[in-house]
């Protein structure tokens, strides 16, 4: 079903693999860092330029910590100059941990007795996308495991129930997944249900890393993994997010693979990912993983802001694995998308259950337990532009991930308004009497600041209507 040999012995045939692990061990080995090459490699970033393999392993190989902190600060500046002070809001929602793979680091693998195994019904998962909106969502991504029962059309079903689930004023205005690699028919089947973003993490890019970590299932399958972007392009599929899992081989090899797999997107269909997701391995029930490759805080700030100057037009996921400190700490780096009042227990948000985590049900610790209403607070103290924005997907503005980067006044005209306009939706229908005080001082200041602009008169007029009851208003 998923997972035919045959079409990817006939795509290989078409496709030069484009992860070679001598060449990224070479390309490392031979860059040097100084102080010149990593300040030129910096300026060409923020003069808004994609960095090459050889520029990206100077960056990585640069220790000195006042260098370290000039790469920091190259990233802050290409994050305001590019994508302004907007991070974009989503949820997790998980839909079944039934797995035939098993992933040593993964909590669901099947190998893993103590998980209790569930699937949500139709009833549980319009509870929990009904709690979702009463806390204010409009962008989900939805999370299975690799298993027949969660084929293509059962997917697309899930995905087409959410996006029928309407509570209050609420409404999930984007479902994006994160699923198994499908063949190029069940890519088509799920885009048909209006899927925003596919996204798959590799996990390693190292294919002998690979290898000892995927221990049964089709997962095992390193080209079948690497090609899915690839297969769901060819379904049409345009906006994708790429990852990998930081913990089970080098970091900096981790980095340039993820380069790698841009460069091949780029040169094959002339986008780049939408998304670019860099997890790290937390605990999990029944985790068996070594600990040589863990990334500690300071590498990983560090891997952030080199991933921010290498491709600046793709956004960037940090989600809450990471403990509110870290996440507050790298924001600044260039952080574009986060996930907020995080509950990855299945029907874990009509329980309520985030305080007491059960590893058993669920696939790894999460470590901002935040609500999402903290969350919001604390991105309006900080000056932050919290978004529910989804108008660039459903106004047909998709693949083109070059947008933001390239037109300008594209953040100014688009992304900011429609960032305001999102804000003022939740300010309205589910902030607390303080917080919307406070969100609409910030929104106040930010339109000041857009003042030269000529959708200003637009935009507050759109607002009033917001106010008056309006919903859904965009650009
Ligand atoms: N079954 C699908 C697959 O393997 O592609 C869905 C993946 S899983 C639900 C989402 C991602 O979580 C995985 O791709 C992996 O990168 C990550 N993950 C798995 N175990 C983890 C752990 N212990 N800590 C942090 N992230 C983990
Ligand atoms: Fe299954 Fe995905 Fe977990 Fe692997 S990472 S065991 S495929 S859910």
């Amino acid at each position: 079903m998923m997972y035919n040999p045959e079409k990817l012995r006939i795509k290989d045939q078409r496709m030069k693999p484009f992860i070679d692990a001598d060449e990224i061990w070479d390309i490392l080995n031979k860059s040097k860092s100084s102080p010149e090459r990593v300040r030129e490699v910096i300026a060409k970033s923020l003069d808004k330029n994609r960095l090459t393999l050889e520029e990206t392993a100077v960056l990585i190989n640069t220790t000195d910590p006042e260098l370290v902190e000039e790469i920091k600060e190259g990233a802050r500046k290409l994050k305001e100059k590019i994508y302004g002070e907007r991070i974009v809001l989503f949820a997790p929602l998980y839909v079944g941990n039934y797995c035939i793979n098993n992933c040593q680091y993964c909590g669901f693998k099947s190998m893993n007795k103590d998980l209790i195994r569930k699937t949500l019904t139709k009833e549980e998962l319009i509870n929990e996308v009904t709690h979702l909106e009463d806390d204010g969502h409009k962008r989900l991504i939805l999370v299975y495991g690799e298993h027949p029962t969660y084929s293509p059309e059962y997917i697309a079903d899930t995905v087409r129930t959410v996006y029928s689930v309407k509570s209050k004023n609420g409404e999930i205005r984007r479902v994006n997944i994160n699923a198994a690699p499908l063949d190029v028919d069940g890519f088509r089947v799920v885009k048909s249900a209006g899927i925003g973003t596919y996204q798959i993490f590799q996990e390693t890019y190292h294919p002998e890393a690979y290898a000892k970590v995927h221990l049964g299932g089709v997962k095992r399958n390193y080209e079948w993994r690497l090609t899915a972007l690839d297969r769901a392009q060819e379904a049409g599929i345009d906006d994708v997010g790429l990852g990998a899992l930081l913990g089970i081989y080098d970091w900096r090899f981790e980095v340039m693979g993820l380069l790698r797999h841009v460069n091949h997107f780029e040169a094959a269909y002339n986008v780049g990912p939408h998304t670019i997701s860099f997890p790290r391995i937390k605990d999990a029930s029944s985790l068996n993983i070594s600990k040589d490759y863990l990334v500690n805080d300071e590498d990983f700030v560090k891997l952030v802001a080199i991933l921010r100057l290498a491709v600046p037009y793709t956004g960037l996921i940090l989600t809450a694995r990471e403990p509110a400190h870290v996440r507050d700490q790298i924001l600044k780096f260039g952080i574009s998308q986060i996930d907020g009042g995080t509950n990855i227990q299945l029907g874990g948000y009509a329980e309520k259950s985030r305080e007491n985590q059960n590893l058993n049900k669920e696939q790894f610790q999460i470590n901002d337990t935040r609500t999402l209403a903290e969350i919001m607070d604390e991105l309006i103290k900080t000056d932050y532009i919290p978004s529910f924005c989804t108008a660039c997907y459903r106004k047909g503005r998709t693949g083109e991930h070059f947008m933001e980067f390239s037109i300008p006044g594209f953040i100014k005209n688009y992304c900011t308004p429609n960032a305001i306009l999102t804000l003022a939706e939740y300010l309205e229908d589910y902030a607390s009497e303080e917080t919307k005080k406070k969100g609409y001082e910030l929104i106040d200041k930010k339109i000041k600041g857009l003042s030269s602009d000529i959708k200003v008169d637009a935009l507050k007029e759109r607002l009033e209507k917001v106010k008056a009851g309006q919903r859904d208003l965009h650009f």
